[in-house]
């Protein structure tokens, strides 16, 4: 069985999941092989011809079944998120809503996924949106439900059939779904969940001929490699990838306001979020008195068992996870600590914010993926700018001004996909996401999710008669 705190051991065939709280071994789930994934691709391909050829009102009927087996199952999801996954059970309650809530929202797309009648001489031209067929959809560990659902409810709504490979570390939620797919009534073979090593049952889904298009959520480092596959392919690939996203606070914004929403946009996941607040730039003027505000509030994070309703941080993902974490941060860093448990079971590691750190700095431009943010001073709105952009990546990014000018004129000019004036706006099913730079390519969820899974058909239709008897 592989070590999965190890990334050198070879791939076996079976996952262990671990309960990142307690250490405790949930279960071994088989890992699926290349060949796995040949039939999957097999069963997909009959299931989605099937399913394509559905009613539109009976595709929409079939998906809001499943979400509402979903919504009928939401505690259990969110109970097995939480062993699984680490997460709060407050968030895990949250993130299976999510997923039904998507489900019902791809639903309504499925009457609405109209093509255009283009003005032509001489005939009719109208455009059609077809299904792609087969896509694969690779996710991480650190939202597994919401992620996953991010790619696989627009793609079946578009027609197509959908691969999910979930992460090494959290595939039981994903399985869970695809058996309450069935149960819903969707056509077997149809959404398959496939658990298995990145460079095994991923690579494999990536080169497969008969996957028409892969939905890549993870690091930017992985993220390159399936670009470059799907190139060689000329295979659509869709990236979102890390990030390392900036909080920036203008003195003219409500400070109080800004220093008690700023400990929860990094530490939400215990800081496993891709749209993490990790970069807190703060304008010189106001610098000391937004320090004194956010101390307390950090030391006071309630750490802990993620199932108790109190608890606002669980652990991390895993021992490799916690060894990066701590890489990142000197033993001597001048910092704010907040509490977690120590000494027992479990990947814990507290609330960090580490001040006076050099802007170019390691922790200071590098996704930690972990509990901690750094606090930069600027001086001037110029310079806000040009701190918030000194990164590779463009996720995210919240701007706090009592400036309605000001809140416009940095949020056009801060490169990155989702932004946020005087709020930490998470990400919402019903509007575009996805990131500038090196955080990724493409847009998922919003009003164009459908239309990504489908190919555009262009077809003319002569006003020549063709009836030789008339
Ligand atoms: P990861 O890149 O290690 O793994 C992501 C997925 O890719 C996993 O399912 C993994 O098994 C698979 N994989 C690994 N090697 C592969 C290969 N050679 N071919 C195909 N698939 C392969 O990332 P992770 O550690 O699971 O997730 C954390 C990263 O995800 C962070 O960088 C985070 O910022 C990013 N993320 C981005 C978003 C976003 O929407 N932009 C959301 C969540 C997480």
């Amino acid at each position: 069985m592989t070590d999965l705190s190890d990334p050198s051991a070879e791939p076996s065939d079976e996952l262990r999941v671990l309960n990142p709280a307690t250490e405790e071994v949930l279960a071994s789930v088989p890992a699926a092989s290349a060949a796995d994934v040949d039939a999957a691709v097999v069963r997909a391909a009959r299931a989605q011809t099937t399913w394509a050829a559905l009613a539109p009102g009976d595709r929409a009927r079939l998906l809001r079944r499943f979400a509402g087996a979903v919504d009928e199952h939401l505690e259990e999801l969110a109970r097995l998120e939480v062993r699984e996954a680490g997460h709060t059970i407050g968030n895990a309650r949250w993130e299976a809503g999510n997923v039904r809530d998507l489900l019902d929202y791809a639903a309504g797309g499925v009457e609405r996924l109209t093509g255009r009648q283009i003005p032509v001489a001489g005939g009719l031209d109208v455009t059609l949106l077809e299904p792609l067929g087969v896509v694969g959809v690779i996710a991480p560990w650190n939202f597994p439900m919401p992620i996953a659902a991010w790619g696989t409810a627009p793609a079946l709504a578009a027609g197509n059939a959908v691969l999910l490979k979930p992460a090494e570390t959290t595939p039981l939620t994903a399985l869970r779904l695809a058996e309450l797919a069935l149960s819903a009534g969707l056509p077997e073979g149809l959404f398959q969940v496939l658990p298995g090593h990145g460079p095994v049952a991923g690579d494999a889904l990536v080169e497969h001929p008969g996957v028409a298009k892969i939905v890549f959520t993870g690091s930017a480092k992985v993220g390159r490699r399936v670009a470059a596959k799907g190139a060689a392919l000329l295979k659509p690939v869709t990236l979102e990838l890390g990030g390392k996203s900036p909080n920036i606070i203008f003195a003219d914004a409500d400070i109080e306001a800004a220093a008690a929403a700023a400990p929860m946009s990094f530490l939400d996941n215990s800081g496993q979020d891709c749209c993490a607040r990790t970069r807190v730039l703060v304008q010189r003027t106001v610098y000391d008195r937004f320090l004194a505000l956010l101390t307390p509030a950090i030391e006071s994070v309630r750490v802990g068992d993620p199932a108790d309703e109190s608890t606002e941080m669980g652990p991390l993902i895993s021992r490799a996870q916690l060894d990066r974490v701590r890489s990142y941060v000197p033993a001597d860093a001048a910092a704010i600590r907040g509490k977690a448990p120590e000494g027992g079971p479990g990947f814990w590691y507290p609330p960090t914010v580490l001040t006076g750190v050099e802007a170019h700095a390691r922790v200071a431009v590098e996704e930690v993926f972990g509990p901690v943010a750094v606090v930069l001073p600027f001086e001037d709105e110029a310079d806000a700018i040009r701190l918030a952009n000194a990164t590779d990546y463009g996720l995210a990014g919240s701007l706090w001004t009592g400036d309605v000018g000001r809140a416009l004129r940095v949020s056009g000019a801060v490169r990155a996909g989702n932004l946020s004036v005087n709020s930490h706006a998470g990400v919402r099913y019903w509007t575009p996401f996805g990131g500038f730079k090196q955080s990724g390519l493409g847009r998922e969820l919003g009003p164009d999710a459908l239309t990504a899974f489908t190919e555009t058909k262009n077809v003319f239709i002569s006003n020549v008669s063709t009836n030789t008897e008339a």
